[in-house]
């Protein structure tokens, strides 16, 4: 069997151009048009790339975007100034803080004072718990961006077992919660986990979201399983790698994602999503259905 290739940045091109169709026409309505704020410290290539493509998908939509670019010596309390400030601007739908923040700031604490209603990326614990408690709110993006990605597949996944590789916050633990509210048996595998190749290889469908290339290799795959590389590891030359050996993988699944181009454009147009979300929560406008 030789896997299809899911297109990521086809199936997050046409949810754009959905978005972009939605809001056209809300400032002839005497709507708001929707806004996200974010906030970069420090000097990470990584991270200025990151933020630099969701500007470009803002003005794409038609959103407004801002950015503050703060010094890498930015304290605690500055920090979470600007985002009480932000909370209380009614101009902004959206609340994002780039990571990784400097080591001497306090994460947490600084996801603990976006207003949960502003909070696109879905790390506050408020958003975390509704997820939890199967009433989401505001979902984790990436998470949030694999689902829309199954969904454009031709697959039932109510009732399949799904393997999650990584249990991170802001990855791993929110796409185990999304999938059992899809109706998934899941189980989320991580470093301490025994004898991962034989659990993963109950699986159906196969998330790894780790940050090791080559970690998953085709032993590890049910034959005729959907695997979705969440991995992003920079090599030489700034190339991107997943953890999936994508060319072993590829004889054995049904379906794969490629690394680039398959779930990083589904989180970037997951946070489009969010903070179309948010700007219909603050104007009064119907929710979506999802
Ligand atoms: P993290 O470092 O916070 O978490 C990694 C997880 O992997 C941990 O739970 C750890 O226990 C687990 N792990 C480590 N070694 C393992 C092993 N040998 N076997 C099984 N599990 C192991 O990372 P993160 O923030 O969750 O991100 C994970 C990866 O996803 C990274 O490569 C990151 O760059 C990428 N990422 C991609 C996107 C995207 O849009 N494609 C978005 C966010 C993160």
């Amino acid at each position: 069997m030789t896997a299809e290739i899911i297109d990521g940045n086809a199936i997050a091109g046409s949810i754009r151009q959905e978005i972009a169709a939605e809001v056209t026409g809300w400032a002839d309505r005497g709507l708001r048009i929707p806004g996200l704020a974010v906030i970069l410290v420090g000097s990470d290539p990584a991270s200025e790339v990151y933020v630099r493509g969701k500007r470009k998908d803002c003005d794409e939509v038609g959103f407004h975007s801002n950015v503050q670019h703060l010094s890498d010596h930015v304290t605690q309390q500055d920090l979470e100034e600007r985002i009480l400030a932000l909370n209380e601007d009614d101009s902004v739908d959206g609340i994002l803080v780039q990571t990784p923040l400097p080591a001497h700031i306090d994460e947490d604490r600084i996801i603990d004072c976006i207003d949960p209603d502003k909070d696109v990326d879905g790390f506050h614990a408020y958003n975390m718990g509704r997820l939890a408690l199967r009433r989401p709110a505001f979902r984790s993006c990436t998470p949030k961006g694999v689902m829309m990605l199954l969904e454009q597949l031709d697959i039932e996944i109510r009732g399949m077992d799904a393997a999650v590789i990584g249990a991170s916050n802001h990855v791993g633990r929110p796409m185990t919660l999304e999938l059992l509210l899809a109706g998934c048996t899941v189980i989320t595998a991580h470093k301490f986990t025994r004898d991962i190749t034989e659990k993963v290889k109950l699986a159906d469908i196969v998330i790894s979201a780790v940050g090791k290339p080559g970690l998953v290799t085709a032993d590890w795959i049910k034959p005729g399983a959907v695997v979705i590389d969440v991995g992003i590891t920079r090599g030489e030359g700034n190339r991107l790698y997943g953890d999936v050996d994508f060319d072993g993988v590829r004889e054995v699944a049904s379906q794969i994602t490629p690394v680039p181009g398959g779930v990083g454009p589904m989180t970037r147009v997951a946070l489009l999503k969010n903070t179309l979300q948010a700007a219909k929560l603050h104007q009064h406008l119907p929710a979506d259905e999802d």
